[in-house]
């Protein structure tokens, strides 16, 4: 893919990231003290250290970066900001990581994780949800038999969805007020105008095309490298040492 190897071979990737106001309001002076990873939710179940990812950021190694965009690590963030609270620097390691995201979809970077791999079905599942409907979750496209853990009750919910939702009060798919109700056309167009300015639509067009080569790379059809990717959860991921 061209925007990948061109980024690679100028070896311009900490140059880019630095034109990325997160990373110049998040990273100022990193001290290394470790109070970040200290107060970090996800490092108490993830193999995480956002002191570590604001050090290779801060050293400006284009080979320690590319690892990062290619790497697990940088999608194990919850983007909580608790880090930024506390960092005696004034620095924001959960915005630091948040560019890194940026530049590892538009890198292509993010299919070489299994972490990253789920941009896919997330974006089919949330993003697309929101365009079509104005929502992140909605219900009528929530399919109970990917969400076991939602458990009975859930697949009684939606078996029953409407009068469930008419007995919360909610206006389900309707014209009128109320939750749930039906998005104007008007109003989704305008969200689709968002997703263009800001460039999320290039980003759903990326994903979408970077995931179709690292599929056909790794033997599948898109159909199993997406439920390959929604389903796959490995060991490594978790902090499990003692
Ligand atoms: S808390 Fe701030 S100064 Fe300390 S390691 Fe984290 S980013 Fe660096
Ligand atoms: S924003 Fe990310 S790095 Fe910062 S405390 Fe939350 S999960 Fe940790």
């Amino acid at each position: 893919m061209l925007f990948f190897i061109e980024f690679v071979k100028m070896g311009k990737l900490y140059d880019r990231l630095a034109q990325d106001y997160r990373i110049k309001e998040g990273l100022k002076a990193c001290i290394s003290c470790g109070t970040c990873t200290a107060i970090c939710p996800a490092a108490e179940f993830y193999r995480y250290n956002p002191k570590k990812i604001v050090t290779i950021v801060q050293s400006r190694d284009d080979d320690a970066i590319l690892e990062l965009l290619k790497s697990d690590t940088i999608w194990y963030c919850g983007e909580c900001l608790s880090c930024v609270t506390r960092c005696p620097r004034k620095n924001a390691p959960g915005l630091v990581i948040m560019a890194l995201r940026a530049l590892s979809i538009e890198t292509g970077c993010f299919a070489e994780s299994e972490k990253g791999r789920q941009m896919l079905p997330l974006m089919h599942a949330m993003h697309q949800n929101v365009l079509n409907y104005g929502y992140c979750v909605y219900p009528k496209t929530f399919a109970y038999e990917k969400h076991p853990e939602y458990g009975t009750v859930g697949k009684w919910t939606q078996e029953h969805m409407e009068d469930v939702y008419e007995r919360l009060g909610a206006h389900l798919g309707q014209v009128g007020p109320g939750a749930l109700r039906k998005i104007p056309q008007e109003s989704l167009d305008e969200l689709k105008a968002i997703f263009d300015l800001t460039g999320a639509t290039r980003w759903m067009e990326i994903v979408e095309e970077k995931s179709r080569e690292k599929s056909a790379e790794m033997g599948l059809s898109m159909e199993e490298y997406e439920a390959q990717a929604f389903n796959q959860t490995s060991s490594c991921h978790l902090n499990t040492e003692d």
